[in-house]
């Protein structure tokens, strides 16, 4: 028998038990009569004495194992003497009367311990043991549960999971694909699913009326702290409903992981914000709504004033950092320099100081009289001490620069409280102006429907077309996105005219689908949530890979098992990838 206990289990209530124990061991202090030994599974640390007086051969034995040998043990379980009232186990500890190394282990690259000496890279690389870690352990459980917690409440609402191919056809929608060689059908590709869209569609055609899926998705893009390029989705999608019952039903789902996994009580109905509201408030389509802090557009009311930088710019906004008038000319630089570096790229700022006794002070002093500074005070709703901050430039860059300087100024200020904020963000544009390729692309997918008052616009003026879209957004994390679909095959068809599809392309990607809507197409609508997200959202982290087993780095790699990596010449012939 390896163990009768777990290394966390045991307690005063075992005092005078003889048990057997299995684990790692984590570390051993010797004090010369005794030797003290902490042993370590994924339940927790059992502390192990040996006793030289008692069992010299044994307090030998222990004191030649080194860290992260795999022993099993067997003693009495003791009180002891110093407790530690911070793990459970720590008001025990075992005499130990029998020890047996199941594995010798060699010097661990680094401590595995809550905190490590070990780099990113050397960790990446020895994952499996940076993987014994309790804070990495703890993040796997919580995805672990997150997991069966969603099955749980699917399940409830009579949601089935259906499994869909991972080995499938590429389209140029969406991302850049990752595809997989033929040997059979050779010079041809699958490509892995960016998301399961047209397969869950198509199940709603065969009639199962609510499908979902802890589905594994693909995409080919550049990473950051919150991407992957292979990722986790709860994917969802359900018949006969509009779109208050999509938000109805996942309102609920998040609701019942917040209350059942942190003891969270969300409100009872999550707001609803239109897009165009998100961005002339925020800047963005995904608000962090801790805190307020809205933009305010001053364009028409500092034009003409012969300040050429605001003359020449299509939007000009400005953000009301309270309190903030006794900001240095070094923490002012700081903020110049935050709004300027490329991945925000403003310009410059300007900003007006309102001081304690009512005076002003700007940086643009030279073009604006008083009078017009009390019209900005009004305008961002300000107060004496305030400091008020302005970006210029194209509508577009700015919002997002102004959106990104209001998250900073949120985080230096210590806005972001540790509340959750949850948002519905409906009523997205249906098209997206793509600049690199002048044509209109689908913001969403381009099976999503329009809302059918503006249909009228379609080919007028496509950009104000609404669609039945919507995100779910928690303290400014995208965590989630759907939409109501077509479902008529005429429909699908002009949409894809619209989107600059010939009628042979479409049908050549596509086809198998506006084929299906032939037979019978139910209403259907369905969302998608980024379950890396939502648990590193949990977990407290922006970094998704903290929360994934075995994650790729920065460039793609899996630096443990080494991969991508080359293939024989023998295998790319096989697959018809080198001329013979
Ligand atoms: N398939 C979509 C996505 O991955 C989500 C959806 O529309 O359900 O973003």
């Amino acid at each position: 028998m390896y163990r009768t206990y777990t290394c966390g289990e045991l307690n005063i209530e075992h005092i005078g038990e003889n048990v057997i124990l299995s684990g790692w061991v984590q570390k051993s202090r010797d004090l010369g009569g005794m030797t003290f030994l902490d042993l370590r599974d994924r339940y927790g640390i059992t502390q192990l004495i040996f006793n030289m007086e008692i069992r010299p051969d044994l307090c030998e034995q222990a004191r030649k194992l080194g860290r992260e040998y795999v022993i099993r043990v067997q003693g009495l379980v003791v009180e002891r003497s110093n407790k530690n009232l911070k793990i459970p186990t720590g008001e025990i500890e075992i005499e130990t009367s029998n020890l047996e190394v199941l594995s010798s282990s060699d010097l661990p690259p680094f401590t595995i311990e809550e905190k490590t000496d070990g780099g990113e890279e050397l960790r990446m690389k020895y994952r499996y043991l940076d993987l014994r870690r309790s804070p990495l352990q703890k993040n796997l459980f919580l995805r672990h549960k997150m997991a069966q917690e969603v099955r749980r409440f699917l399940d409830g609402k009579d949601f089935i999971e259906i499994e869909t191919p991972y080995l499938i056809k590429s389209t140029p929608e969406g991302a850049r694909d990752f595809v997989v060689p033929s040997r059979m059908n050779q010079g041809q590709f699958y490509a892995l699913p960016q998301s399961p869209q047209t397969f869950k569609q198509l199940l709603m055609i065969s009639g199962y009326d609510r499908y979902f899926q802890l589905v594994r998705c693909f995409r080919d893009e550049d990473l950051r702290a919150d991407r992957q390029p292979e990722f986790t989705q709860i994917d969802c999608e359900m018949s006969f409903v509009e779109q208050e019952d999509i938000l109805n039903m996942f309102e609920g789902m998040i609701k019942q992981l917040f209350r059942n996994v942190k003891e969270i009580k969300l409100a009872d109905s999550f707001p609803r914000m239109p897009y165009d509201e998100a961005m002339r408030d925020y800047g963005t389509d995904k608000p962090d709504l801790r805190f307020g802090m809205k933009l305010k557009e001053i364009t028409s009311l500092v034009q003409g004033k012969g300040f050429r930088v605001f003359d020449q710019s299509e939007y000009i906004g400005g953000i009301n950092a309270s309190s903030c008038a006794g900001y240095s000319r070094k923490q002012l630089d700081q903020l110049t320099e935050f709004v300027t570096q490329p991945q925000i790229g403003a310009k410059g700022l300007v900003y007006l100081k309102i001081n304690e006794d009512g005076s002003f002070k700007s940086s643009v002093d030279k073009f604006f009289k008083e009078q017009d500074f009390y019209q900005w005070k009004e305008a961002l709703e300000a107060k004496d001490g305030d400091l008020l901050l302005f970006l210029a430039g194209s509508r577009r860059n700015t919002l997002f620069a102004m959106s990104e300087l209001r998250l900073e100024m949120g985080k230096r200020l210590d806005l972001k409280k540790n509340v959750f904020t949850p948002l519905w963000v409906v009523d997205f544009p249906l098209l997206e102006w793509d600049e690199d390729n002048s044509r209109f692309t689908a913001m969403h997918h381009p099976f999503t429907s329009a809302k059918a008052e503006d249909m009228k616009w379609l080919d007028s003026d496509p950009g104000r077309v609404r669609a039945n879209a919507y995100d779910l957004v928690i303290n400014g994390v995208e965590i989630g996105g759907g939409s109501i679909r077509i479902h008529v095959k005429e429909e699908q068809e002009q949409m894809f005219r619209h989107l600059g599809f010939t009628d042979e392309e479409a049908e050549a990607q596509f086809g198998f689908l506006m084929n299906a809507f032939k037979y019978g197409a139910p209403p259907h609508g369905g969302i998608a949530f980024g379950f890396d997200r939502l648990v590193a959202l949990f977990g407290g982290s922006e970094s998704i890979r903290d929360y994934i087993a075995f994650p790729k780095n920065n460039s793609g790699r899996d630096v443990m098992i080494d991969s991508p990596s080359a293939i024989s010449e023998e295998q790319l012939k096989e697959l018809g990838l080198r001329v013979r």
